[in-house]
């Protein structure tokens, strides 16, 4: 009776399994059909300078309409296309639409716009990356200074001097590189200490803490330590309220995005946003 029993488990468990699979496999047998079919979309979500207000850049997101009006959201099929092998082309064509956008704003006059583009390690570590990297900013001819890659810490689990090396020579082109979701990770200080990149990001479940309060102020009161102490900028995501704003800007870290300034939004839009945001600032107070 009880083998009995365990065997049905062991058989639901694999069936359910088995379901898992397929569906995965069918998500992404439709996300390579849809890339095939230019069906992806970036949106940008505005970089703000905490201080004055104005935009410094924006950070470029992926986006997939499966069918009208229904999305896929990026934490599920990113990691699918990343142990498939389809992050390295989609990740390059992230970044060539994302030059391709950075150098129609330029054209337009807004100069010095920094554009954020995520990579994920499965990109990061082909051997191709850099030349492809510069193939693209040659291609585009967008500044190399005004793209920055946000890179989690998972880079750091390579070989230190290897990832260093690669990200000196990324970093002689003129491109920065900041660490996204940073604590999330698993990178020891020491190894921080050593890694060659020049913004901290501090995730966003360290900036939902802050209530004014100094007892929640405590993670990221430690990363904008951290980050000053290592003589590199800082980032924050996820800003929804005044409070939070503030008390980031009163610990040290001054720039931010977040959807008390902006959600990410299709290009024209954010031109738009710019705009706007621009005639704001010129208003008396
Ligand atoms: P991320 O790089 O940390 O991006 C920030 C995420 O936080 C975005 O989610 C953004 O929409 C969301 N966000 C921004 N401000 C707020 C806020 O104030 N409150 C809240 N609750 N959320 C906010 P999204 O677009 O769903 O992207 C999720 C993740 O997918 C990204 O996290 C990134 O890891 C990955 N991703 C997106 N696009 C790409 C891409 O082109 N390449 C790669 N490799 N990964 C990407
Ligand atoms: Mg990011
Ligand atoms: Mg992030
Ligand atoms: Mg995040």
């Amino acid at each position: 009776q009880g083998k009995r029993l365990g065997r049905g488990k062991a058989n639901y468990f694999s069936e359910a399994l088995g379901r898992a699979a397929r569906e995965r496999m069918q998500l992404l047998s439709s996300l390579r059909a849809a890339f095939s079919a230019e069906q992806l979309s970036l949106v940008f979500q505005p970089q703000i300078e905490l201080a004055s207000g104005p935009v410094i850049g924006a950070e470029a997101l992926l986006r997939w309409e499966i069918e009208p009006g229904r999305w896929v959201p990026p934490d599920q099929f990113i990691p699918l296309a990343e142990q498939s092998g389809l992050i390295v082309p989609l990740g390059e064509w992230v970044l060539r639409t994302a030059c391709r956008q950075l150098h129609r704003l330029t054209e337009r006059g807004h100069t010095g716009f920094r554009m954020a583009v995520n990579v994920s390690h499965a990109q990061f570590r082909e051997p191709g990356f850099v030349s492809m990297l510069e193939c693209v900013l040659a291609d585009s001819r967008v500044a190399a200074s005004q793209i920055e890659l946000e890179l989690t810490e998972s880079v750091a689990m390579d070989h230190i001097d290897d990832i260093n090396t690669k990200l000196a020579d990324i970093r002689r082109r003129g491109v920065t590189i900041a660490i996204d979701d940073f604590g999330t990770g698993y990178s020891s200080l020491s190894v921080l200490r050593q890694l060659n990149i020049d913004r901290l990001k501090i995730d966003r479940s360290f900036v939902k803490e802050l209530d004014g309060t100094h007892t929640k102020a405590g993670i990221a009161q430690l990363i904008i330590a951290l980050g000053h102490q290592c003589n590199l900028a800082l980032i924050a995501e996820g800003v929804e309220n005044a409070v939070q704003r503030r008390s980031l800007l009163a610990m040290g870290c001054l720039e931010a995005q977040g959807f008390l300034f902006a959600r990410p939004m299709p290009i024209e839009q954010l031109e738009d946003w710019m705009a706007a945001a621009v005639s704001n600032q010129d208003q008396p107070v």
